[in-house]
């Protein structure tokens, strides 16, 4: 339920609170008035409606999700809680990703998402083995539907050992550039890994696509594929757009090393993607030993030197994060509580709408007059009071008008996942 029922036609809300960075200008939280008029960010005018100081905040950009994923937790729980765990349990699973199997369960998360108040996604697509053939048809049927609610995007999702110019690979970059989509690579050392990521460069670079990397998601300070694909880019003067997600191991490096890798990240104009919450379930897992590291990657030291740096949700309810539900003001506040984003600069929103929107090429117009009325309103009159509560109720206006913010019910999957 809403906390508040919003009259229809032309409004005024008076006494929003939002971030001032959010209207351009310095500064921590403040209090104005939005117009509503036609869908549109207008000037206040029309009926008034005080919205005692209420914070508002717009839609939500989650570049980084799995989409194809999400939800087989119960056929395909980790069995340990590991990232190799993970793997395994999915690798297994992908004998079940039917169209229709993938198609359920996307539309069930982008529910949840549209729910929560997030209007743009990027989602990786498992790709390997053919997978790449049932799942992408799926998710260009799926991005018709959602225009105009969730606007959608995909990346594929193949490990850097598969990188070859002909077979396989060569046919998903056929699809991907077919599908208007990102081309993906997951990196980690190999003794050839410079040679494939300078094909895979090349091979994107020619296709005219950009790419999207899940780059050192481990704790071991010897994994520097983040340094090496910075090295790449810089060398071949690839500009088709990189984005890097993860990057854990750089947080358990040497200090030196760390910040000539993060000069090169900056030199190379990376967009980093950090994922807090999936690095807190999987990194430095051992059993019954207590976790020391976080897992997160540098986000303070990179954002200092002008480094795009996003936040999102990553993996939900799937063997590489067992919770989650696509709702980006949890990965605000987790992101907050882990990364210590508070008591820093006043304007790290901007990793959860415009940053990320920015990094993918997602059009998002924010909070300008005559841009879709498209926000969230809750019943916090600042963040420590938005953090402290699951906001709920929180109000969701797309175009102006508050949605039907109904969650689907998980039991509408249970017939998937009788399924093994
Ligand atoms: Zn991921």
């Amino acid at each position: 339920m809403d906390f508040k029922t919003l009259p229809d036609g032309p409004l005024a809300l008076r006494g929003v609170t939002l971030p001032a960075c959010l209207l351009g200008q310095e500064g921590g939280l403040i209090r104005t008035d939005i117009g509503i008029a036609d869908g549109k960010i207008a000037a206040p005018a029309g009926t008034d409606v005080d919205m005692g100081s209420a914070m508002l905040l717009p839609c939500f950009t989650d570049m980084h999700t799995h989409l194809d994923k999400g939800h087989i937790w119960p056929r395909a729980s980790n069995p340990d809680g590991t990232f190799d765990g993970a793997l395994k349990t999915v690798r297994a699973d992908h004998a079940l990703w039917s169209a229709e199997d993938v198609r359920a369960r996307m539309s069930f998360a982008l529910r949840c998402a549209h729910a929560h108040g997030t209007a743009r996604i990027r989602t990786h697509l498992d790709s390997l083995e053919g997978q790449y053939l049932r799942s992408f048809p799926v998710f260009t049927e799926m991005r018709a539907e959602w225009a105009g609610r969730i606007d959608l995007q995909a990346s594929s999702l193949v490990s850097c050992d598969r990188v070859a110019r002909g077979g396989e690979f060569a046919d998903l970059l056929r699809v991907v550039a077919e599908a208007d989509a990102t081309f993906g690579l997951v990196s980690y050392p190999i003794p050839d890994l410079k040679d494939r990521l300078l094909t895979f460069f090349d091979m994107a670079g020619s296709a005219g696509v950009s790419v999207d990397f899940h780059t050192d998601e481990t704790m071991d300070p010897s994994s520097e594929t983040l340094r090496l694909i910075a090295e790449c880019v810089i060398e071949t003067g690839f500009d088709g757009g990189v984005v890097v997600g993860h990057c854990c191991s750089v947080s358990t490096q040497d200090e030196a090393r760390a910040m000539s890798t993060l000069d090169l990240i900056a030199k190379a104009g990376l967009n980093v993607v950090s994922l807090p919450m999936c690095n807190l379930f999987l990194q430095d897992r051992h059993a019954g030993r207590t976790p020391r590291n976080r897992g997160v990657t540098l986000v303070h030291e990179m954002k200092a030197r002008g480094i795009s740096v996003s936040f999102a949700s990553d993996n939900t309810r799937d063997p590489f994060y067992a919770y989650g539900d696509l709702d980006m003001v949890e990965v605000l506040r987790e992101a907050t509580r882990i990364a210590h984003l508070d008591h820093s600069d006043p304007d790290w929103i901007h990793s959860f709408t415009t940053t990320p929107a920015a990094a993918c090429g997602f059009e998002a117009e924010g909070l300008t007059i005559g841009a879709p009325a498209d926000m969230i309103l809750f019943p916090a009159r600042d963040w420590t009071e938005l953090f402290a509560r699951p906001q709920a109720n929180r109000i969701v206006l797309r175009d102006g008008k508050a949605i039907d913010r109904t969650l689907p019910d998980y039991s509408e999957l249970d017939h998937l996942m009788r399924a093994k």
